[in-house]
């Protein structure tokens, strides 16, 4: 299966900067990448980025998004208000919402029903904190994480972030990157059967382009779920042609 190089630009980009940014990224892929190529802008100009980048190869999806379609939810977006913004994918559970906002495996999961009736791929985030690391219980907390935040069926994408490799500039050590990404195949395939053995599988944290073509050769990743040189775009550029 194709990689997936994923952007993840979270609270940054006024609309000129995120035009600029889109732009710059669509004129750098005229020839069409060996991979697949996303950018999950703030929801403020989702919109905008999207029509900037229709018809080329860079798709675009949300962040995050609330589990009901609509209501009474003060400064929440839904799976099918993105849908309708443009956007096809969508993050969820990523650690900055896991943590900062007390999202649970049972909540990212909910997301990810609603993300998956609107039409929405659902790209759920998981990782272990630095703490459970170094207690040894990454793979545990990790494979509790699929299991509880996956719907049953669920046909999107599992990105693997330790939290302590996010922003940080430090990135998981190779053998650890591979036996974490075989450790999610197998909780993968326990809790949905067959269709876990083909689900890609992102590794996310501090990825650059130096070094970016050795991870993405390494067994099981399945490409990269990159923050911040998401945001330059020669340097998303550089990831993306790392993955062929
Ligand atoms: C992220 O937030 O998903 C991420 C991987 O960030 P960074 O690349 O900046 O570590």
């Amino acid at each position: 299966m194709r990689q997936l190089i994923a952007g993840n630009w979270k609270m940054n980009g006024l609309r000129a900067d995120s035009l600029a940014l889109a732009r710059a990224l669509a004129a750098g892929l005229e020839q069409p990448a060996g991979c697949d190529v996303l950018v999950c802008p703030p929801a403020t100009v989702l919109a905008a980025v999207a029509d900037a980048l229709a018809g080329g190869g860079v798709m675009v999806g949300g962040q995050d998004c609330h589990p009901e379609p609509s209501g009474a939810c003060t400064g929440d977006v839904s799976a099918p208000m993105l849908r309708d913004a443009g956007a096809g994918w969508v993050i969820l559970g990523h650690s900055e919402r896991r943590l900062g906002y007390g999202e649970s495996n049972a909540l990212v999961q909910e997301k990810a029903r609603a993300a998956v009736a609107a039409g929405l791929t659902p790209i759920v985030c998981v990782g272990e904190t630095e703490q459970q690391r170094l207690s040894g219980n990454a793979e545990t907390v990790v494979a509790a994480q699929i299991d509880g935040s996956l719907p049953p069926g669920f046909a999107g994408v599992v990105a693997y972030e330790p939290v302590w490799a996010i922003g940080t500039g430090r990135t998981a050590s190779e053998d650890d990157i591979v036996a974490m990404h075989r450790c999610i195949r197998s909780q993968l395939t326990e809790t949905l059967g067959e269709a876990g053995a083909g689900l890609r599988i992102l590794y996310g944290g501090s990825v650059k382009p130096a070094g970016a073509a050795a991870l993405l050769a390494l067994p099981g990743v399945g490409g990269a779920l990159v923050g911040g040189a998401s945001l330059v775009a020669a340097d998303f550029l550089g990831i993306v042609r790392a993955a062929g």
